[in-house]
Parts: C-alpha cells; structure tokens; sequence
C-alpha cells in the first residue's frame, strides 16, 4: 500500500465528502409550489412560488408590488436555515455573467447569481483570476459572500473582502449601489448579509492577474502539524490540515504559486473504490477499537501534488453529502480548541468517520464576518455523512467552540441567538439596526433570521 496518495484516498471515499453538485431550480419549477430542498437534504421548504427575474427592472418591479415574506436563495449549499419560507422564493441565476472589467484595477463585475466555478473560466477571458476560493465552486457571489464563505489562507480574507461594489434592491424596490466610498457602514453590513437587506443583484470584485498553483497532499501526526502550523501558514500560501477521527493523523494540504507546467490528472477510480472500501470497514469497528486501523492506514498515505491554473487547484468536487458545522475562533485559540474536539471524539467514542477541517481565515472589516474585527481566525469544522443525524455529535462539540470564543459559519449549522450573538461582534446590534431600517415589515425574515436578528425571538 505505499502508493496510497491522500489525493487517491479522498477521492472515492466517505472522507472525501463534499460534492457541489446542487440540484438546481428548473425553469418549469417556476411558480409551481414543489418543496425546495438544500444541498445535504437536511432542509426542506414549500414556497408559495419561486421567482426567476430575467432582469434587474424585472425584480425591481416584483420588491414593488409583491407583499408578504420572501427569501433570495443561491445554489441551496447552506447548512442552516437562512433561505427555507413558504412565501416566495427569489432565485437570481437568470442574473449571471461577467457584465464589466476594469483592466487597470483588476476588477470586474458579474452578476450575482454566477457560480463561483463559472468566475474562474470568464475571468480568464480578460486577464484576470480571483485571488482565493472556497473548497467548492458550486455556490452563487450572492450567496458565497452573503455568508462570508471563506477558502484557506492567513494572508486571505473571507470572499467578501474582496468585494468592492455591491448592487442591492431593497424590499421597496430602490436600487442602491453599495461600496466604501459612497458609504463606509452600508458596505461593511451589505458584504456579508445573510440576504436579510435585500436582494443582491451584482457585485463588482477585486481581482489578479492569472496565476498557476501548485498543492502538495500529505499526512502527519496531528500535533507535530500543530507545532509548525503557524510557520506554515506564513510560508505557504495556502495551507490546512483535515485530522482524521480516532487517529493521531491529519491529511496537510499546502498550495503556492508555481510557473511550473499543468500537471493534474485525475484520481483514479480503481484505487478511489479500494480505499472507500476500506473506510466504510473503519465504520463497521466500534470507535474505541478504530485508531489501529485509522493510523496504520494514514501512515501510509504518502504526498502527492497536482498543478493546474488557480481555480482548478483551489476548489474540489466533493462527491459525497455531509453535514457541517464551523466555527472560527482566535488564532491562539485554534490549536486547544482543536485538542479539545479530537480528545472528545475519543473519548465519548463518537463514531463519527468524517476528517474535521483546520485552516486559518484573515481579519476583515465587514460586520458579520467570522473574521471580522482585529484578529485573524482559525476556522474548525466538524462533518457528519448526511444520512446520520448529525445532532448527537454536534451538540456535544458546539459548546467547545463557545468556551474559545466561537462565532458560528452563518451557512453551516449552529444554535446561536440574538442574545449571544450581540456580544460576538461588536457591530451586531449595527448590523441588526440597518436590517430594520431597511426591511421595516420583516418580509425577508424568516424563522432562522427572526431567531439571529430579533431580540427575545428564541
Ligand atoms: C460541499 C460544501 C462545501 C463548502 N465549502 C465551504 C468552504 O470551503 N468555505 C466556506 O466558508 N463555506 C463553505 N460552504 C458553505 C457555503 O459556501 C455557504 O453556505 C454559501 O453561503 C452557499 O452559497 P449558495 O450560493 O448555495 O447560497 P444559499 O445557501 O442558497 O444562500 C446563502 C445565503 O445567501 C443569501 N442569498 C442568496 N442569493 C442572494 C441574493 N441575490 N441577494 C441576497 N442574498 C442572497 C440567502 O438568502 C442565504 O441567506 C460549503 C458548503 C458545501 C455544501
């Protein structure tokens, strides 16, 4: 088994996880009431109708006249519950597209429903690449950066620093363009939304040059991965860590810029079968008896690596549905609490097989980033395959992620309130006050939202 790569064993197995694949809105869903369902399955809506604006005025007239509660969904990859209503449903992927670039500044701007994976092959037409992603590239702008959907990276912000203008329809239907310089407080609050302003309809981000990387996958013992993950992560330009469960490893994954040539084939299927095999076995061992198995496994995982042209390098396919929950918390924080969830997974023997996911997420200005504020963030995951109930486990690791000072991922699950998350952020009540003026009715509130946003709403 010495030829194990990570890149191998992540491809077809259980900790391979993470497909983008959404199912998306058809055209002849339009206006029929069938249940919308988010990409794990764990969220399930009847909306009175679905509402596709082939245009802009097309939704600027609908915010006008249309009463009652509606929510703007993306591609459907969160976790909680921000977009499931039974009033209408916005669907904006009719408003996509590279629509204008500024080749001096390296900016350019689309519309607000383009997928993140399509950003990457427009840009190129115009000499320009966004300079981080997310694991996936399955997820609309809007949505992305209405989450603050982050990739890897101490020297990266979440996605929504890197936007620059923002159009937003409000629930009146007006049309104001967001950036710092027309208004510092509306930018800071409209980059990371939750769609609780209004409805995104472009954003204008800033960009690079086209650049090629390259990643190089490994596996070490956790702790000694934990000694050098701050040297690291000043080193590379991307680096993260995925320990397994029940194991003293961890798969590492570090990304630089290379002019090296494209060398990124794909995974092979055979080898993907054995080692997906192989892991469904580990399930089968009660999780006391596990860590044999996993270690000897993970210590034979040798490096691989793969160079490909930015966006092919930074986003996955992830084939299997999961579960998630994700806090971030400050950096000298990340490594105890870290410690902590691996120990309580051992020790309540959790049988839980999913890696968690360890990578560190710059400082920002917007309001309800998870790095928002002066710090840099380490940024924690925990995965349950979707056909488990996923509360079990998550209920007994959320509280470690409160004791670090925690803020939660607002597209993955948690179990947060107004009450505790007015003292996370320190612009929370700002951001609450701005949603108010804008959306004085309520309409894009729906019960997820009225639980984050509305004080005494538990
Ligand atoms: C497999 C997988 C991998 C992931 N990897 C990462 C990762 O690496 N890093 C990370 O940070 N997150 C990750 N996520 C989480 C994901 O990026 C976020 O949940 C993201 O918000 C989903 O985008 P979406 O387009 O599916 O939006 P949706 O989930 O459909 O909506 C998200 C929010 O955006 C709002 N919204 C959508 N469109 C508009 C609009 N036009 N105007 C205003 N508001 C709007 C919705 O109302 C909702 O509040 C992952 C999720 C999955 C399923």
């Amino acid at each position: 088994m010495s030829g194990i790569t990570r890149r191998k064993l992540l491809a077809g197995s259980v900790l391979a996880g993470f497909l983008g694949l959404t199912q998306p809105l058809s055209s002849s869903a339009i206006g029929r009431t069938i249940p919308w369902r988010n990409w794990s399955g764990n969220l399930v809506a009847h909306p009175a109708k679905r509402f596709s604006p082939a245009s802009e005025s097309e939704l600027a007239d609908y915010l006008k006249v249309s009463r009652g509660a509606v929510r703007p969904v993306g591609s459907g990859h969160s976790f909680s519950a921000l977009v499931p209503t039974d009033g209408d449903l916005i669907v904006i992927d009719q408003l996509k597209g590279l629509l204008d670039h500024d080749e001096v500044n390296e900016t350019a701007t689309f519309g607000a429903g383009t997928r993140l994976g399509d950003i990457g092959p427009l840009l190129e037409r115009v000499e320009q690449a966004m300079i981080n992603l997310p694991d996936i590239d399955r997820q609309t702008l809007a949505g992305a950066t209405a989450t603050a959907t982050h990739g890897t990276g101490i020297r990266f912000p979440c996605l929504s620093g890197f936007v620059e203008e923002i159009r937003l329809l409000t629930m009146k239907g007006e049309t104001l363009d967001v950036s710092a310089s027309k208004g510092i407080d509306l930018f800071n609050a409209a980059s990371v939304s939750l769609g609780a302003l209004g409805i995104v309809t472009s954003m204008k981000l800033q960009n690079r040059k086209p650049y090629r990387l390259k990643a190089v996958n490994g596996c070490e013992p956790i702790e000694e991965v934990l000694e050098h993950f701050d040297e690291s992560a000043q080193r590379h330009r991307h680096y993260e860590m995925f320990p397994l469960t029940h194991s003293d490893y961890a798969l590492t994954l570090a990304i630089d810029e290379t002019e090296e040539p494209i060398n990124n084939p794909p995974p092979s299927a055979e080898e993907a079968a054995i080692f997906a095999n192989a892991m469904s076995g580990w399930s089968k061992v009660p999780p006391a008896l596990r860590k044999p198995l996993v270690d000897g496994m993970a210590s034979m995982i040798g490096d691989s690596q793969a160079i490909d042209v930015s966006y092919r390098i930074l986003s996955n396919i992830r084939n299997n549905r999961f579960n998630e929950m994700e806090y971030s918390v400050p950096l000298d924080a990340g490594a105890p609490c870290l410690r902590e969830i691996v120990k309580t997974i051992i020790d309540k023997e959790i049988d839980v097989v999913f890696p968690l996911e360890y990578r560190y997420v710059r400082r920002d200005d917007t309001w309800l980033s998870m790095s928002s504020g002066d710090e840099d963030h380490a940024a924690i995951s925990i995965h349950r395959t979707a056909s488990e109930d996923y509360r079990p486990y998550f209920d007994l690791i959320e509280p470690i992620f409160w004791k670090y000072g925690g803020r939660p991922h607002w597209g993955k699950i948690h179990s947060l309130g107004f009450k505790e998350l007015k003292d996370l952020y320190p612009r929370f009540r700002d951001f609450a006050e701005i949603r108010e003026s804008l959306d004085p009715e309520g309409r894009l509130l729906n019960e997820h939202l009225r639980k984050l946003f509305l004080p005494g709403d538990r």
